[in-house]
């Protein structure tokens, strides 16, 4: 066996099992329509969708889309939460022979503005919804964005009851350029114009924008092969057969963020699988549902876990129907998963990978025990290799701790107009991922932080995520995130933001202190704390450092000046 990690797969999958090669990527729903034409593809709100209704819809928008000028090298923004205009959108996209940048619809208007011109993006297809519609209508003009498509909750549901759940309509504004309606975009025969496709592991199906392990957002370029090659990979380590029954996975996850993108949308359509949908994670809904509508698969972050345990009447719900439980996209931290076990039999499966590894890297497997505290092995036809922190090109032996590299089929072409930012991410031929981890002797692999939180306090390396995990383990803790803070003695030193569960009395940093003082060594002991109603998270609902971060800066650059005349006048 070439590689360590191959003796702990389960029996029947191999490392370099064949693939088949790979396929355009709208032919998924076109080879599903014509298997499955009246399985359930998408239940939103319980209206239901059919494999053969969804093609159909797909190929309608398909010859709208290039009515209005989409084709090859057009790209076209997806500004959606859930609903079904989604998967429409982005099979339609495809199949006019354009290409999807995804958007998520929390970003800031500065964000969005950004975006839209780094991705050159020429048609954005929105909701019309209040809180979405203005900020969108407002940018129809900037640089190549002369075309808005406007979808309606109304085009799926009852007009009341859309109302009802959603609200009213958004004020149409007008303004510069072209908007239509998303029911009049599919108001056409379906019978669009098929383009050729040039060989599929360069063709660039998906701009996947990322913050990247630096910098300013990118555009993962991600191709055909590479969303094929995480399907096919993840159909083998599953064992998923061909005429198995179907699944029905909860659809939580924002299909905007690739962790949704590939393994709800994309696995789910090529494998017959029913999403049921909700357009944003709400936890009441989530166990009512699952009971309810007997889902199967329910991926999640583990922020939407920590939300589970912390329900008051988790265990009032029949979750029995649900075989997978999986976890991904950050920590799941320890105390979290165990409380998730004890309270529901079930126990979470831990992930790990990257929106350039679109999103594959690590899995755990699947019916046999898993190794909690580690995110799994290596997928097939997947490098993994740990490369020392300073230079990144020396390969560390097994143990060691360094940056983990991907090398496979799944890792994006690169990033979308940043050459350098590409060629620094693939020093070496290996895509650097920004994570310190390790491998052990049975080849799983263990993450310790992200490059870019270690905190250096007084010569050591201080882990924030290890802090996390130390703080979790306080009853009165429901999230916690750590960031490193200037500290003029050890250079920096921790900072914990604390939101604690519902009725939970606030601590201050001394009792904190004190029950960290057997967990943590006393460099990583945090010199400050803040207990807040709830704690910045990313759209797909990752606990989030940056805003914390920029926060601290702040209010240090606005003390300075007044530190500095203070110490001026002596
Ligand atoms: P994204 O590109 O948004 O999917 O973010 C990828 C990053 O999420 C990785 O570089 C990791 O830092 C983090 N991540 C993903 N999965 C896990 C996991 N299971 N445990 C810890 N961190 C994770």
């Amino acid at each position: 066996m070439a590689h360590i990690w191959e003796k702990s797969y389960e029996p029947g999958v191999s490392w370099d099992v064949a693939l088949p090669p790979p396929v355009a990527l709208e032919s998924l729903l076109e080879k599903a329509a014509a298997r499955w034409p009246d399985r359930v593809a998408i239940d939103f709100y319980d209206r239901t969708f059919t494999f053969r209704e969804l093609h159909d819809l797909a190929c309608r928008a398909a010859k709208g889309l290039q009515a209005l000028g989409v084709g090859p090298g057009v790209h076209v923004g997806l500004h959606l939460p859930n609903t079904p205009h989604f998967v429409i959108a982005f099979f339609a996209v495809l199949m006019a022979g354009g290409r999807v940048v995804n958007f998520s619809p929390l970003l800031a208007p500065r964000e969005l503005k950004y975006q839209i011109e780094d991705a050159e993006t020429k048609v954005m297809i929105a909701l019309g919804l209040p809180m979405l519609y203005p900020q969108i209508a407002a940018l129809k003009g900037t640089s190549k964005f002369d075309t808005l498509v406007v979808c309606s909750i109304a085009d799926f549901l009852p007009a009341p009851i859309a109302a009802a759940a959603f609200g009213p309509a958004a004020e149409r504004v007008g303004g510069a350029g072209r908007e239509i309606d998303f029911s009049a975009l599919i108001a056409n025969d379906g019978a669009f114009t098929r383009h050729p496709h040039g060989p599929l592991a360069h063709e660039v199906a998906v701009l996947q924008y990322t913050g990247g392990t630096t910098g300013a957002p990118k555009g993962a370029m991600l191709t055909h092969a590479n969303f094929c090659a995480v399907l096919d990979i993840y159909v083998h380590w599953n064992g998923i057969g061909a005429d198995e029954e179907a699944r029905k996975a909860l659809a939580i996850l924002p299909l905007f963020h690739i962790f949704g993108l590939t393994f709800l949308m994309v696995v789910g359509i090529a494998t017959g699988s029913q999403m049921v949908m909700h357009i944003r994670f709400d936890p009441d809904r989530v166990l009512a549902d699952i009971a309810r509508k007997k889902i199967t698969v329910v991926p999640a972050v583990p922020t939407m876990y920590t939300a589970l345990v912390n329900h008051p009447k988790v265990k009032e719900f029949d979750l029995s129907s649900v075989t997978m439980w999986v976890s991904g996209g950050a920590p799941l931290p320890m105390d979290v998963l165990q409380r998730f076990e004890a309270l529901t039999g079930h126990s979470p499966r831990e992930g790990y990978g990257l929106t350039e590894t679109a999103p594959l890297g690590t899995m755990q497997c699947k019916d046999l025990p898993a190794r909690q505290g580690t995110v799994g092995l290596p997928a097939p036809h997947t490098l993994l290799e740990v490369v020392d922190l300073e230079t990144g090109t020396r390969v560390l032996p097994v143990g060691e701790r360094g940056e983990i590299c991907f090398t496979g089929p799944q890792v994006m072409k690169g990033y979308w107009n940043k050459p350098e930012a590409t060629a620094e991410a693939f020093r070496g031929g290996r895509f650097h991922t920004g994570d310190i981890g390790f491998l052990d002797q049975e080849g799983f692999v263990t993450l310790v932080d992200r490059k870019k939180d270690m905190i250096l306090s007084g010569g050591f390396n201080v882990f924030p995520r290890n802090i996390e995990e130390a703080i979790y383990e306080h009853p009165g803790v429901a999230e916690v995130t750590v960031i490193g803070i200037p500290d003029s003695y050890r250079g920096q030193s921790a900072k914990a933001f604390i939101a604690l569960k519902a009725g939970q009395a606030p601590f201050g940093i001394d009792e904190l202190k004190a029950f960290l003082a057997d967990k943590l060594a006393k460099y990583e002991m945090p010199t400050e704390m803040e207990i807040r109603s709830s704690l910045p998270k990313t759209p797909v609902g990752k606990l989030s450092k940056k805003e914390l971060v920029a926060e601290e800066m702040a209010k240090r650059q606005a003390t300075a000046p007044q530190a500095a005349a203070a110490a001026a006048r002596g």
